[in-house]
Protein backbone atom coordinates (compact mmCIF):
# COMPACT_ATOMS: atom_id res chain seq x y z
CA UNK A 1 0.00 0.00 0.00
CA UNK A 2 1.29 3.63 -0.79
CA UNK A 3 2.55 6.12 2.28
CA UNK A 4 -0.52 8.25 3.12
CA UNK A 5 0.38 11.31 1.47
CA UNK A 6 1.44 14.27 3.31
CA UNK A 7 -1.58 16.23 3.07
CA UNK A 8 -4.04 13.70 3.91
CA UNK A 9 -3.22 13.16 7.51
CA UNK A 10 -5.01 14.02 11.13
CA UNK A 11 -3.26 16.22 13.70
CA UNK A 12 -2.34 19.97 13.66
CA UNK A 13 -0.07 22.05 11.93
CA UNK A 14 1.45 25.87 13.83
CA UNK A 15 0.35 28.38 11.32
CA UNK A 16 1.44 32.15 11.52
CA UNK A 17 0.72 32.10 15.39
CA UNK A 18 -1.76 29.39 15.62
CA UNK A 19 -3.33 26.03 15.36
CA UNK A 20 -4.69 24.18 12.24
CA UNK A 21 -6.28 20.90 11.75
CA UNK A 22 -3.31 19.20 9.43
CA UNK A 23 -5.78 19.29 6.43
CA UNK A 24 -6.52 22.48 6.22
CA UNK A 25 -2.87 24.15 6.48
CA UNK A 26 -2.78 25.28 2.55
CA UNK A 27 -0.99 28.28 1.27
CA UNK A 28 -2.69 29.91 -2.38
CA UNK A 29 -0.87 28.65 -5.69
CA UNK A 30 0.00 32.43 -6.06
CA UNK A 31 2.73 32.78 -3.33
CA UNK A 32 5.81 34.36 -4.10
CA UNK A 33 7.37 31.24 -2.48
CA UNK A 34 6.26 28.60 -5.28
CA UNK A 35 7.13 30.72 -8.45
CA UNK A 36 10.30 32.28 -7.28
CA UNK A 37 11.63 30.14 -4.05
CA UNK A 38 11.36 32.59 -1.62
CA UNK A 39 11.13 29.62 1.47
CA UNK A 40 14.00 29.21 3.91
CA UNK A 41 13.12 25.74 6.55
CA UNK A 42 14.56 23.92 9.03
CA UNK A 43 14.90 19.93 9.69
CA UNK A 44 14.91 18.83 13.12
CA UNK A 45 14.19 15.88 15.66
CA UNK A 46 12.84 15.22 18.95
CA UNK A 47 13.86 12.71 21.41
CA UNK A 48 11.81 11.60 24.22
CA UNK A 49 9.72 14.41 23.90
CA UNK A 50 12.34 17.22 23.43
CA UNK A 51 13.49 18.51 20.07
CA UNK A 52 17.60 18.48 19.68
CA UNK A 53 18.93 21.72 19.24
CA UNK A 54 15.56 22.83 18.94
CA UNK A 55 16.97 27.22 19.49
CA UNK A 56 19.79 26.70 17.39
CA UNK A 57 17.89 25.57 14.33
CA UNK A 58 14.74 28.52 15.55
CA UNK A 59 18.19 31.12 15.44
CA UNK A 60 19.23 29.03 11.79
CA UNK A 61 15.61 29.90 10.60
CA UNK A 62 16.14 33.78 11.35
CA UNK A 63 19.56 33.59 9.86
CA UNK A 64 18.37 32.09 6.70
CA UNK A 65 15.37 34.48 5.90
CA UNK A 66 17.81 37.32 6.59
CA UNK A 67 19.82 36.00 3.86
CA UNK A 68 17.23 36.05 1.20
CA UNK A 69 16.37 39.41 2.36
CA UNK A 70 13.12 38.65 4.71
CA UNK A 71 12.36 38.87 8.21
CA UNK A 72 10.25 36.81 10.85
CA UNK A 73 7.17 38.01 12.30
CA UNK A 74 8.29 35.34 15.24
CA UNK A 75 11.22 35.83 17.49
CA UNK A 76 13.38 32.55 17.82
CA UNK A 77 11.87 31.92 21.07
CA UNK A 78 8.37 32.07 20.31
CA UNK A 79 9.04 29.54 17.06
CA UNK A 80 10.51 27.51 20.11
CA UNK A 81 7.63 27.86 21.90
CA UNK A 82 5.61 26.53 19.21
CA UNK A 83 7.47 23.65 18.31
CA UNK A 84 7.47 22.60 21.55
CA UNK A 85 3.79 22.86 21.77
CA UNK A 86 2.70 21.45 18.79
CA UNK A 87 4.98 18.21 19.10
CA UNK A 88 3.15 18.09 22.57
CA UNK A 89 -0.09 18.41 20.98
CA UNK A 90 0.64 15.76 18.29
CA UNK A 91 1.77 13.19 21.06
CA UNK A 92 5.21 12.51 19.63
CA UNK A 93 7.70 11.69 21.55
CA UNK A 94 10.14 10.78 18.78
CA UNK A 95 9.45 12.65 15.32
CA UNK A 96 10.86 15.21 12.73
CA UNK A 97 9.90 18.70 12.48
CA UNK A 98 9.82 20.87 9.99
CA UNK A 99 9.60 24.75 10.52
CA UNK A 100 9.64 26.75 7.18
CA UNK A 101 9.31 30.66 6.45
CA UNK A 102 7.76 31.94 3.07
CA UNK A 103 7.17 34.95 0.63
CA UNK A 104 2.95 35.25 0.50
CA UNK A 105 1.04 36.44 -2.44
CA UNK A 106 1.14 40.22 -2.16
CA UNK A 107 3.13 40.65 -4.77
CA UNK A 108 4.14 38.34 -7.70
CA UNK A 109 7.29 38.72 -9.94
CA UNK A 110 10.82 38.78 -9.08
CA UNK A 111 10.88 41.80 -6.45
CA UNK A 112 9.37 40.78 -3.25
CA UNK A 113 9.71 43.26 -0.90
CA UNK A 114 5.63 43.91 -0.27
CA UNK A 115 5.14 40.25 0.35
CA UNK A 116 3.86 39.35 3.90
CA UNK A 117 5.68 36.71 5.36
CA UNK A 118 4.56 33.41 7.05
CA UNK A 119 5.74 30.88 9.37
CA UNK A 120 4.37 27.59 9.92
CA UNK A 121 5.77 24.24 11.81
CA UNK A 122 4.61 21.00 11.33
CA UNK A 123 5.55 17.39 12.30
CA UNK A 124 5.53 13.86 12.17
CA UNK A 125 6.84 10.75 13.32
CA UNK A 126 9.95 9.55 10.73
CA UNK A 127 12.39 5.99 11.42
CA UNK A 128 15.84 6.39 9.52
CA UNK A 129 16.76 8.45 6.61
CA UNK A 130 17.62 5.97 4.83
CA UNK A 131 16.46 2.18 4.44
CA UNK A 132 19.38 -0.32 6.15
CA UNK A 133 21.20 3.11 7.54
CA UNK A 134 23.29 0.75 10.11
CA UNK A 135 24.26 -1.57 6.84
CA UNK A 136 25.70 1.70 5.24
CA UNK A 137 24.73 3.52 2.36
CA UNK A 138 25.77 3.35 -1.05
CA UNK A 139 26.72 6.85 -2.51
CA UNK A 140 27.31 8.10 -6.48
CA UNK A 141 29.13 10.75 -7.34
CA UNK A 142 26.59 13.75 -7.99
CA UNK A 143 26.40 15.39 -11.45
CA UNK A 144 25.78 18.46 -9.84
CA UNK A 145 27.99 20.55 -7.89
CA UNK A 146 27.59 22.77 -5.22
CA UNK A 147 27.86 26.12 -6.41
CA UNK A 148 30.47 29.01 -5.24
CA UNK A 149 29.54 31.54 -2.60
CA UNK A 150 29.06 34.24 -5.18
CA UNK A 151 26.66 32.64 -7.30
CA UNK A 152 24.12 30.89 -4.23
CA UNK A 153 23.29 31.86 -0.49
CA UNK A 154 25.39 28.77 0.37
CA UNK A 155 24.36 29.60 4.29
CA UNK A 156 21.14 30.02 3.82
CA UNK A 157 18.99 27.11 4.59
CA UNK A 158 16.96 28.32 1.64
CA UNK A 159 14.58 25.89 -0.47
CA UNK A 160 15.93 26.65 -3.73
CA UNK A 161 19.47 25.12 -3.08
CA UNK A 162 17.83 21.93 -2.67
CA UNK A 163 17.03 22.02 -6.74
CA UNK A 164 20.50 20.32 -7.50
CA UNK A 165 19.96 17.74 -4.34
CA UNK A 166 16.79 16.05 -5.60
CA UNK A 167 18.24 16.34 -8.97
CA UNK A 168 21.03 14.62 -7.96
CA UNK A 169 19.16 12.03 -5.41
CA UNK A 170 17.24 10.81 -8.01
CA UNK A 171 19.94 10.37 -10.51
CA UNK A 172 21.37 8.27 -7.49
CA UNK A 173 18.31 6.31 -6.54
CA UNK A 174 17.59 5.42 -10.70
CA UNK A 175 21.33 4.26 -10.72
CA UNK A 176 20.30 1.83 -8.07
CA UNK A 177 22.32 3.91 -5.27
CA UNK A 178 20.88 5.22 -1.54
CA UNK A 179 22.17 9.04 -1.89
CA UNK A 180 24.74 11.14 -4.48
CA UNK A 181 27.71 12.77 -2.39
CA UNK A 182 28.18 16.22 -4.34
CA UNK A 183 31.76 18.19 -5.17
CA UNK A 184 32.05 22.00 -5.26
CA UNK A 185 32.52 24.44 -7.83
CA UNK A 186 36.21 23.78 -7.28
CA UNK A 187 35.85 19.89 -7.26
CA UNK A 188 36.71 19.33 -3.86
CA UNK A 189 34.19 16.63 -1.80
CA UNK A 190 31.37 18.56 -0.76
CA UNK A 191 28.73 17.05 1.15
CA UNK A 192 25.63 14.83 0.75
CA UNK A 193 22.46 15.92 -0.70
CA UNK A 194 20.75 16.19 2.72
CA UNK A 195 23.35 15.89 5.14
CA UNK A 196 27.41 16.68 5.89
CA UNK A 197 30.28 13.94 5.20
CA UNK A 198 33.29 12.66 7.30
CA UNK A 199 36.04 10.65 6.59
CA UNK A 200 38.27 8.66 9.06
CA UNK A 201 42.03 7.82 8.25
CA UNK A 202 44.32 6.55 10.70
CA UNK A 203 42.61 7.21 13.30
CA UNK A 204 41.86 11.16 12.63
CA UNK A 205 38.59 12.49 11.50
CA UNK A 206 38.71 14.42 8.38
CA UNK A 207 35.82 16.84 6.67
CA UNK A 208 35.20 19.58 4.31
CA UNK A 209 35.49 23.07 5.31
CA UNK A 210 32.04 24.02 4.80
CA UNK A 211 32.94 27.33 2.68
CA UNK A 212 30.03 26.89 0.02
CA UNK A 213 27.28 24.57 2.06
CA UNK A 214 25.71 24.18 5.09
CA UNK A 215 27.69 24.01 8.59
CA UNK A 216 24.71 21.11 9.74
CA UNK A 217 24.32 21.70 13.65
CA UNK A 218 24.76 17.65 13.36
CA UNK A 219 28.30 18.30 12.11
CA UNK A 220 29.21 20.49 14.51
CA UNK A 221 28.10 18.62 17.20
CA UNK A 222 30.06 15.38 15.88
CA UNK A 223 33.08 17.40 15.74
CA UNK A 224 32.59 18.46 19.36
CA UNK A 225 32.19 14.70 20.55
CA UNK A 226 35.08 13.68 18.53
CA UNK A 227 37.04 16.32 20.44
CA UNK A 228 35.96 15.27 23.86
CA UNK A 229 37.29 12.08 23.31
CA UNK A 230 40.15 13.21 21.80
CA UNK A 231 40.22 12.34 18.32
CA UNK A 232 41.38 14.62 16.44
CA UNK A 233 39.58 16.69 13.66
CA UNK A 234 40.91 18.30 10.82
CA UNK A 235 38.67 20.74 8.40
CA UNK A 236 39.56 20.80 5.13
CA UNK A 237 39.81 21.01 1.45
CA UNK A 238 39.28 17.18 0.52
CA UNK A 239 40.07 16.00 -2.42
CA UNK A 240 38.48 12.93 -4.79
CA UNK A 241 41.65 11.57 -5.16
CA UNK A 242 41.93 11.04 -1.53
CA UNK A 243 38.99 9.08 -1.17
CA UNK A 244 40.56 5.49 -1.78
CA UNK A 245 43.22 6.80 1.26
CA UNK A 246 40.05 6.32 3.90
CA UNK A 247 38.96 3.45 5.40
CA UNK A 248 35.68 5.03 7.03
CA UNK A 249 33.15 7.45 6.24
CA UNK A 250 29.72 8.94 7.62
CA UNK A 251 26.98 11.47 6.92
CA UNK A 252 26.06 13.67 9.69
CA UNK A 253 22.01 15.61 9.36
CA UNK A 254 19.18 16.25 11.83
CA UNK A 255 17.22 13.61 9.50
CA UNK A 256 20.49 11.16 8.54
CA UNK A 257 21.71 11.50 12.57
CA UNK A 258 25.15 9.91 12.06
CA UNK A 259 25.01 7.60 8.83
CA UNK A 260 27.23 4.99 7.56
CA UNK A 261 28.58 4.92 4.76
CA UNK A 262 29.57 1.81 2.42
CA UNK A 263 30.70 2.78 -0.63
CA UNK A 264 31.15 5.96 -2.81
CA UNK A 265 31.18 5.17 -6.52
CA UNK A 266 33.01 1.56 -6.65
CA UNK A 267 35.37 2.38 -3.23
CA UNK A 268 34.46 0.46 -0.06
CA UNK A 269 34.46 1.97 3.50
CA UNK A 270 34.07 -0.17 6.74
CA UNK A 271 32.19 1.42 9.46
CA UNK A 272 34.82 0.81 12.60
CA UNK A 273 35.48 1.86 16.01
CA UNK A 274 35.10 6.06 15.14
CA UNK A 275 32.45 5.25 13.41
CA UNK A 276 30.40 3.55 16.38
CA UNK A 277 31.93 5.84 18.82
CA UNK A 278 30.32 8.75 17.66
CA UNK A 279 27.21 7.06 16.71
CA UNK A 280 27.26 5.89 20.68
CA UNK A 281 27.74 9.73 21.67
CA UNK A 282 25.98 10.69 19.56
CA UNK A 283 22.84 8.63 21.18
CA UNK A 284 23.56 9.49 24.49
CA UNK A 285 23.81 13.38 23.64
CA UNK A 286 20.55 13.11 21.46
CA UNK A 287 19.00 11.14 24.97
CA UNK A 288 20.59 13.53 27.58
CA UNK A 289 19.26 16.51 25.95
CA UNK A 290 16.11 15.30 27.27
CA UNK A 291 17.65 15.27 30.77
N1 LIG B 1 23.68 19.83 4.15
C1 LIG B 1 22.44 19.85 3.60
C2 LIG B 1 22.31 20.13 2.14
C3 LIG B 1 21.33 19.58 4.40
O1 LIG B 1 20.11 19.60 3.85
C4 LIG B 1 21.50 19.29 5.76
C5 LIG B 1 20.30 19.01 6.61
N2 LIG B 1 19.75 20.19 7.12
C6 LIG B 1 22.79 19.29 6.29
C7 LIG B 1 23.85 19.55 5.46
C8 LIG B 1 23.02 18.99 7.74
O2 LIG B 1 22.52 20.01 8.55
P1 LIG B 1 21.97 19.73 10.04
O3 LIG B 1 22.95 18.82 10.69
O4 LIG B 1 21.93 21.08 10.65
O5 LIG B 1 20.64 19.10 9.89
Amino acid sequence: MAAKSFDDRDGWVWMDGEFVPHRDAKVHVLSHALHYASCVFEGERAYGGVIFKSREHSERLHASANILGFKLPFSADEIDRAKAELIKKLGFENCYVRALAWRGSEQMGVAAKRDDVHVAIAAWEWGDYFADKMKGVRLMIAPWRRPAPDTSPCNSKAAGLYMICTLSRHAANDAGFDDAMMFDWRGQIAEGTGANIFFVRDGVLHTPTPDCFLNGLTRQAVIGLAKKRGIEVVERAIWPNELASFSECFLTGSAAEITPVREIAGLNFKPANLTEQLLHDFSALTRRANA
